[in-house]
């Protein structure tokens, strides 16, 4: 097996590789992760030092599908001698640089089945007497040389790609929120007057935040088209829908049922943020007035219309939707928090992707075990790990990452999926 992109997702299914293999040796699954980083990292441009987990520390790597694995956060918090003082804590949601510190303990531990500066960058259908067994895995590492790797079956787990407004041009000045961090002390250097960031979901707000804390001589502007940041639903009968059994529900529903329970449960995870910062922001911009002194400079309901860059500055042009009103801003540098886009899977594959089936939009037709439906000659495997449109919003995230992958593991090796609360790969 050959895993496309070692992030969270697929160093899980090399964690669940190297647990199948520990209990049987005389059945083990040869496994590789070719990764385009240099070294494991997770968002490391997000790594913001306060910023904590949206999804319970119990949701990590193996949990849901082992309660006993080694790779736990709980077993990690023993090894770095931080249990007691994590339970003293009474958190159920570590700091997002305590979880990278997590998932990077865990991929040291399996670092023999990957191969690091690896970018896939497509992959070949291998044919034999008219079927396709193998595919060939073309790869470049970064001096540009190519190499390929053949497998049974391949896994993709890619991500996603950061999105910005078709007419945005990126640049020194200009850029994704992901970037944020490897940014940061290049823009405090320049002692910037003012930073813009559009976008209200939990990154822009983060990005407001931590720029406002970091540039304290800054004005920082935060630019979205809402009358107000929304908060992220993460009541406990809303969150039912990143259970392994929503899966099932899901991937069996008509099509729109499925839409209907993507737009219904949208606000737990997109273009809305966590109650604690909104509130943390309000009591900055409150303060701020008190003080007379306005530094975070929140326009609701506003938007970007044009943008103009020189050597000196970038120019955005802000309208105040219920008026109309426009103003044209200065700044140092203009910060998209604008999303992420799905990964294009055909493109990934080159000629491998005339071998999957489409659906009526398009996109690949996923079975429940996360198989991409192949034409008939074909006995090699596609999986793929994040199609929202199949398995609806946890794909994405990291809910049921340890479920998912034991499923995975489950139909390579040729096993009938059966009920995920089940599953267990022994
Ligand atoms: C800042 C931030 C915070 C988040 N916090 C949470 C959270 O708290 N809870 C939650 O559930 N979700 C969260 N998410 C959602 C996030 O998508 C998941 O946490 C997680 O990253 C999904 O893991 P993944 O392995 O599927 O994808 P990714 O983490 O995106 O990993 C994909 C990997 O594939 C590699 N890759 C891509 N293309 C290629 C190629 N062609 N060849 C080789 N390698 C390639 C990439 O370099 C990357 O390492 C967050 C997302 C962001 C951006």
């Amino acid at each position: 097996m050959v895993g496309i992109g070692f992030g969270p997702s697929n160093l899980a299914l090399a964690i669940a590789v190297h647990e199948h293999n520990r209990r049987h040796p005389d059945r083990p699954v040869d496994a590789l992760f070719l990764e385009r980083q240099a070294d494991f990292g997770w968002h490391t441009g997000m790594l913001i030092d306060d910023a904590t987990m949206q999804v319970s520390f119990l949701k990590d790597l193996v949990t849901m599908r082992d309660p006993a694995s080694d790779f736990s956060f709980l077993c990690y918090l023993r090894d770095r001698d931080r249990l007691a003082e994590f339970i003293n804590h009474k958190t159920m949601f570590p700091l997002r640089t305590e979880f990278h510190d997590y998932l990077s303990w865990a991929a040291a531990r399996v670092t023999d089945q990957v191969r690091y500066g690896a970018e896939v960058v497509s992959v070949r259908p291998v044919e034999t007497d008219g079927v396709v067994t193998h595919f060939d895995v073309i790869a470049k590492d970064a001096a540009g040389a190519i190499g390929t790797v053949r497998a049974r079956d391949i896994v993709v787990a890619t991500g996603l790609r950061p999105k910005l407004p078709a007419d945005a041009v990126p640049s020194d000045r200009v850029w994704h929120n992901i970037d944020l961090m490897h940014r940061l002390p290049g823009l405090a250097a320049s002692d910037p007057h003012r930073v813009l960031v559009v976008g209200s979901g939990q990154s822009g707000a983060e990005a407001v935040a931590e720029l406002h804390t970091a540039l304290p001589r800054t004005q920082i502007c935060s630019v979205f088209a809402r009358y107000g940041y929304a908060p992220a639903d993460d009541s406990p009968f809303a969150n039912r829908i990143f259970d392994p059994r929503a899966v099932d529900h899901f991937h069996g529903a008509p099509a729109e049922v499925k839409r209907m329970l993507l737009d219904y449960h949208r606000n737990t995870n997109y273009s809305v943020v966590d109650m604690d910062l909104i509130e943390d922001l309000y009591r900055r911009e409150y303060r701020e007035r008190v003080l007379g002194r306005k530094r975070l400079d929140i326009r609701n309901s506003s938007r970007v219309t044009y943008t103009r860059e020189t050597d000196e500055a970038v120019y955005a042009t802000v309208e105040f939707l219920p008026t109309g009103e426009v103003e044209v801003l200065e700044c140092d540098a203009l910060v998209y928090a604008t999303g992420f886009r799905p990964l294009d899977l055909f493109g990934l594959l080159g000629r491998a992707a005339a071998v999957c089936e489409r659906d009526s939009t398009g996109l690949p037709v996923v079975g429940r075990d996360y198989r991409v439906r192949t034409v008939d000659n074909v006995t090699a495997g596609v999986y793929l790990q994040g199609a929202e449109h199949s398995h609806g919003l946890t794909a994405t995230l990291l809910s049921t990452t340890a479920v998912r992958v034991g499923e995975i593991l489950e139909s390579i090796l040729g096993v009938q999926a059966v009920a995920p609360e089940r599953v267990a790969v022994h």
